[in-house]
């Protein structure tokens, strides 16, 4: 039974359960023989495999060059790679070009252009020069800046950045040939999010080769920072979520009451996946496939209809790149499926958040055959490696509790404050995990017992070398830290799952790269006074590891005990993203990002205001958008079912027998009216954000009341949607929305 309002509601429900599964199709060869991945991986990417075929081998040796040394490409070059791409584009159907770039909206923007030219006597051809490929000119104006560019000047550049393969982007029948790219002003400011990226590996690359050097690990050439994304995301049906306003704008449910059955029966993770959902993660994947995305693991979540993906981890530029790729793969392939498919960090109440887990790592990239593809935060074998391993972990270590505060800073959102330290995901406060096993290690190394030993018999008794191979055997593994030592890599677990790996990962860099500074100057400080170079290694681990102790943490970070202890160590705990966000323009944050010459002052202070502009956007549009929820379906509805119960109330009375419904209309009413009253304060405190101009002090009111009206009015539409008939509720409800499918 349904009436005018919970009409559309039940027309969903019979949408969905009549869903059939989609069937995806593997790609095939001409023959119709099905491919195998690796037959067409990366085939609608133009890397440097493909251009080695593509190119001269002189052009394409310097095209090699230019990439590895990061100078600027040569227009001789750029001009014979651009006819090489424009050709593979062609052939491929491709009739426009963007320069894809990463503004600080936390998504990527295209502006295309058709390859199509008209020469002065009206013949059309197409045409691609190489300073089309190297550069363009988005409007800079609309685009986030924090203030760098006063409009007059809005203008900036994107650039080509050749160490991210080109690809085609595929939309319906429409192919898109998409150049990565960075996007600056003309006064060379990052307005983007990869600038600072690639700006932070070339800082760690020279600290490390420096202290490598200094340990005579010499004729290194280049570090790479590595890095695997962990992508979680829910997906719902279209037809429930065309119904949702709160989902349309804002990405998750601003309102809805809870499921008796969330996820309490643990059934859901690692379960088998339903097929609807297979056949749409096999379509993501040969998408993802075709554009060189290593798409690896698939798996259920906890969740109901949460899923997670995670790809073989990358260089971290391309990783961020591919991210990127795969969130709008993701996007894009849901619709063909009926789904939509939800990145935000909590799109419901009540069962665990998406995160995105960013595996973290620095190794050689190039340099002499035997130190080539080194990861340094692997243990290794030998006493020297297990030494360099030693500094390294120290290193990160140092960065990590000497800018925690900024840490917490790079992936804050308003999104991601639903999520931490909601008993699912780490809480707002940086900490490490070691394991078991290295944090005994390095309690032992603490202790003063193996003065005027031999180093390296003591590195070997610690048996470091074993690590590894311990860690993955055991489950010693913590899910609620922030930041874990998973065997030769970190897991930074604290970044939400909308957002881009890009800052997080610039400021993991920074952070170490200073570190890996300070490292090296004790180092050489320490190795005038030391018999050896691994005494003296061992004296600055030792210092490291006395400076970093309250960084580590190795109980459960989801317990409100780590809290209090948290907060008695002196560590940052910053709740909400406008205390967090203050980390980036502090002083000590300052000095470290223009110090590695990563981000300039202005641009420091950009990316600070441009991330409180766009907290502030994202809840005023969930404040508005609950306040016309409430006013015109939640409360329409109660009035409604209130009518009714009145009608009954009242044909009782006239028949003179005690009505039944008196209980439950009385309550109701209540309800209504405290919903009313808390309706009202959540437009007087709207109207008062809408009324500073200043945006810190609207995010700090923001922050501290509105967000708090928005919960307690939730509280009580979510008694009303448990008090209303059924019958009569028009918002798809949490039990359908995450059971049904
Ligand atoms: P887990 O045990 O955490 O599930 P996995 O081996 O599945 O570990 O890896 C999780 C993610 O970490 C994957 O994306 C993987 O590619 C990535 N990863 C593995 N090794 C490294 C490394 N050395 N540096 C960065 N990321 C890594
Ligand atoms: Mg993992």
């Amino acid at each position: 039974m349904s009436n005018q309002n919970s009409q559309p509601r039940f027309n969903a429900i019979q949408t969905v359960i009549s869903r059939k599964t989609k069937i995806v199709e593997a790609p095939k060869d001409e023959k119709g023989k099905t491919l195998k991945i690796s037959d067409f991986y990366g085939i609608s990417t133009f890397s440097l495999k493909q251009m080695k075929h593509k190119l001269p081998n002189d052009i394409y040796k310097r095209l090699v060059q230019t990439i590895q040394s990061g100078k600027k490409l040569e227009i001789e070059v750029a001009n014979v790679v651009a006819h090489a791409v424009k050709e593979w584009a062609m052939e491929n159907g491709v009739t426009h070009y963007t320069h894809w770039f990463q503004p600080q909206t936390g998504t990527t923007a295209e502006k295309h252009d058709a390859f199509l030219n008209v020469d002065s006597s009206g013949v059309p051809m197409e045409r691609f020069s190489g300073s089309q490929l190297i550069q363009s000119e988005p409007d800079a104006s609309s685009f986030p800046s924090g203030g760098m560019r006063t409009t007059f000047e809005a203008r900036g550049y994107a650039a080509w950045d050749p160490t991210s393969p080109i690809f085609i982007s595929e939309s319906g029948s429409t192919r898109t040939l998409c150049i990565p790219s960075v996007f600056i002003s003309y006064h060379g400011d990052a307005l983007d999010e990869k600038t600072g990226l690639l700006r932070s590996n070339e800082a760690i690359t020279t600290r490390a080769i420096k202290l490598l050097n200094l340990i005579g690990d010499k004729g290194v050439t280049s570090i790479i920072t590595n890095m695997g994304p962990e992508q979680e995301y829910f997906l719902i049906d279209r037809a429930f979520y065309a119904l949702r306003p709160d989902l349309i704008m804002s990405g998750r449910t601003l309102l809805g009451a809870r499921p008796p059955k969330g996820q309490q029966l643990e059934d859901h993770y690692f379960g088998s996946i339903p097929s609807r959902v297979l056949s749409y993660m096999t379509e993501c994947e040969y998408e993802m496939f075709k554009l060189g995305v290593p798409a690896k693991t698939r798996h259920n979540e906890v969740a109901p209809m949460q899923f997670e993906l995670a790809p073989i981890f990358e260089e971290s530029n391309i990783a961020v790149d591919h991210n990127h790729v795969a969130m709008e793969v993701l996007r894009r392939v849901a619709k063909k499926h009926d789904f939509e498919v939800l990145l935000h960090e909590k799109p419901f109440a009540g069962v665990n958040g998406s995160g995105k887990h960013n595996n973290w790592s620095m190794g050689i990239g190039t340099g002499p055959n035997e130190l080539e593809g080194i990861n340094l935060l692997d243990p290794g074998k030998t006493p020297h490696q297990n030494m360099r391993f030693l500094l390294f972990l120290m290193a990160t270590l140092k960065g990590l509790n000497k800018h925690a505060g900024l840490l917490r800073a790079s992936i804050a959102s308003s999104g991601n404050d639903h999520r931490l330290g909601a008993n699912e995901a780490p809480p707002a406060i940086i900490s490490a995990f070691l394991g078991n096993m290295l944090d005994n290690m390095l309690n032992e190394i603490e202790k003063d017992t193996h003065k005027n030993l031999d180093y390296k018999e003591v590195v070997i008794k610690l048996g470091v070398s074993k690590l590894p191979t311990v860690m993955k055997d055991n489950t010693d593994r913590n899910r609620t830290s922030p930041f874990a030592f998973t065997g030769n890599k970190f897991e930074f677990r604290a970044v939400g799952s909308s957002a881009s790996c890009a800052f997080p990962v610039t400021i993991i860099n920074c952070a170490v790269a200073d570190a890996i500074d300070e490292i090296t100057a004790s180092l050489e400080e320490k190795m005038k006074t030391s018999k050896s170079i691994e005494e003296a290694i061992f004296v600055v681990v030792k210092e490291a590891i006395k400076e970093t102790k309250q960084v580590r943490f190795e109980g459960n970070g989801y317990s409100g005990d780590w809290v209090t202890e948290a907060e008695k160590r002196g560590l940052p705990h910053l709740k909400t993203t406008p205390e967090a966000l203050h980390e980036i323009i502090s002083a000590k944050s300052i000095k470290l990002l223009t110090g590695l010459k990563v981000f300039s002052e202005e641009e420091v202070k950009s990316r600070f205001h441009v991330r409180i502009e766009i907290y502030n956007k994202k809840v005023l549009i969930e404040g508005e958008c609950m306040q016309t929820m409430v006013e015109t379906q939640i409360l329409p509805a109660a009035y409604q079912y209130a009518g009714v119960l009145a009608e009954g109330v009242s044909a009782c009375k006239s028949a003179g027998i005690p009505a039944p419904q008196t209980e439950a209309f009385t309550k109701l009413n209540q309800v209504i009216g405290l919903a009313q009253a808390e309706l009202k304060k959540l437009e007087r405190i709207l109207a008062s954000v809408f009324a500073l101009e200043d945006e810190e002090a609207r995010a700090t009111k923001i922050a501290s009341e509105l967000k708090p009206q928005m919960e307690a009015l939730r509280v009580q539409c979510d008694t009303l949607e448990n008090m209303v008939a059924d019958n009569f509720w028009p918002l798809p409800k949490y039990r359908e929305m995450l059971m049904i499918s």
